[in-house]
């Protein structure tokens, strides 16, 4: 769950439609039209992570929300056995939280794909994941999706896959001096995961923008 009172807008007269914030969007809160970025409010985290890309200076910025809006998929209709079945298949406790930063559970995530989330994107813009860090909870959107049945090796467009800052992204000197201060967050186990899945996504590991 998340709390929103800002989200991102555009400057039409200084940005230059160079796609570079589409690009780092991760929830898919930015599309290009007529050369111009145009954000989406509805699913726009305020994760900021376009203000960080973008090259002119204030092209992008925050304006506040006119009111504050919750991020949160209720899952109170959903049959509980189904919620903890799907979160069993992905090795996940259906109460923990799989994000340290808006804390959004197991059954959370599990809930907003069986309502329609489909791509990583898609349950960033329903749950609010990745609006913090965004580094960590990467690797347990990808269970999630899976456990549901959703293919998430070649999404349409592949936008997951250049994030500003992925945990694939920490050098594995970091990650297993992480691993060794924090072993119960399995840092070192997602690293490797996720360094497969981009290397089985593109063929090659890519190099991230
Ligand atoms: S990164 Fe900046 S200049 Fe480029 S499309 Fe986005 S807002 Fe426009
Ligand atoms: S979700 Fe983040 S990257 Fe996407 S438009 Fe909103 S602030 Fe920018």
């Amino acid at each position: 769950m998340i709390q929103l009172g800002f989200l991102a807008q555009v400057d039409e007269e200084k940005c230059t439609g160079c796609k570079l914030c589409e690009n780092v969007c991760p929830a898919g809160a930015i599309e290009m039209a007529a050369n111009l970025a145009m954000i989406d409010s509805d699913r726009c985290i305020d994760c900021q992570r376009c203000i960080d890309r973008c090259n002119r200076e204030n092209a992008i910025s925050r304006k506040p929300r006119p009111s504050q809006i919750i991020r949160y998929v209720d899952h109170s209709d959903i049959d509980e056995l189904q919620l903890k079945t799907l979160c069993a298949k992905a090795g996940l406790l259906p109460d923990m939280p799989i994000c340290g930063c808006t804390r959004t559970t197991g059954k959370e995530a599990v809930a907003a794909i069986l309502k329609g989330a489909k791509t990583p994107e898609d349950l960033c813009a329903l749950t609010g994941l990745r609006a913090g860090c965004g580094i960590y909870c990467i690797t347990r959107i990808f269970q999630v999706l899976e456990a549901c049945g959703v293919d998430v090796d070649n999404p349409p467009d592949r936008r997951w896959i250049k994030l500003t800052l992925s945990l694939s992204d920490l050098p594995e000197e970091k990650v297993m001096q992480i691993d060794v201060a924090y072993p119960q967050c399995c840092v070192g186990e997602d690293w490797k995961r996720l360094k497969q899945r981009y290397t089985r996504a593109d063929g090659k590991e890519e190099k991230h923008v």
